[in-house]
């Protein structure tokens, strides 16, 4: 395995703390690790459950957007690894729905943050979701395109019959893109959760929303 930090590029082995030397179990330093705000916590929202990591701030933050916008792609060890053993004991039999980029986001970046994000637990990924008119938006209003941004529907022919699904995402900010795509599978499936490697902060200040109860 890799021993340097994937975000400070420092030797992890070398000049580590006692247990680094002896149990490098991560892959970015342990001070590195200590910034990012891991914080677990459930998110109750009107109908749905949003299982969320870290909090969207700081250092986590930054990283999020170097790996997403500019195109970091080997940074994606680094969100799920604390956690990815439990996750993949605690969503055994689910397969992953990942809520979709836009298409030009896939284009510009050639691939999917969210999918390589949750390719660490190892379950089937349907590709089931896109979003809607994202072809033909610059021929919108800015009133338009706000109206439309988010909005997300299922692919036709796909069956999630009997399944058990995750829906996951790389960051809630309000919940309501999880809702919508809550919206369009449950019913369809025999199970749906949902899953966010991380959560905008401004849920902290509304503990009725946030469960302090720690899942992981
Ligand atoms: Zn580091």
């Amino acid at each position: 395995m890799n021993s340097y930090c994937l975000i400070c590029n420092r030797d992890i082995r070398a000049e580590g703390s006692l247990e680094e030397m002896f149990y490098v179990n991560d892959c970015i330093c342990s001070s590195c690790r200590a910034q990012l705000a891991y914080f677990p916590r459930t998110i109750k929202t009107p109908e749905l459950r949003i299982e969320g990591l870290y909090l969207y701030q700081g250092l986590l933050r930054d990283t999020l957007i170097q790996f997403k916008e500019y195109n970091d792609e080997a940074l994606y060890p680094l969100f799920l690894y604390p956690c990815a053993e439990r996750l993949k004991r605690r969503y055994r039999g689910y397969e992953l729905l990942p809520l979709p980029s836009s298409s030009q986001a896939l284009e510009r970046r050639g691939f999917k943050p969210v999918d390589l994000i949750f390719s660490l637990l190892g379950l089937p990924v349907i590709d089931g979701l896109y979003k809607k008119n994202d072809i033909d938006q610059k021929s919108r209003t800015f009133k338009q395109r706000r109206q439309i941004y988010g909005q997300i529907a299922l692919k036709d022919g796909i069956s999630l019959e009997g399944k058990k699904i995750l829906l996951v995402d790389d960051i809630v900010t309000s919940g309501a893109t999880m809702r919508a795509g809550y919206r369009l599978v449950r019913g369809r499936a025999a199970e749906v959760k949902a899953l966010t490697m991380s959560y905008n902060q401004r849920f902290l200040s509304q503990p009725e929303r946030l469960f302090q109860k720690i899942f992981l």
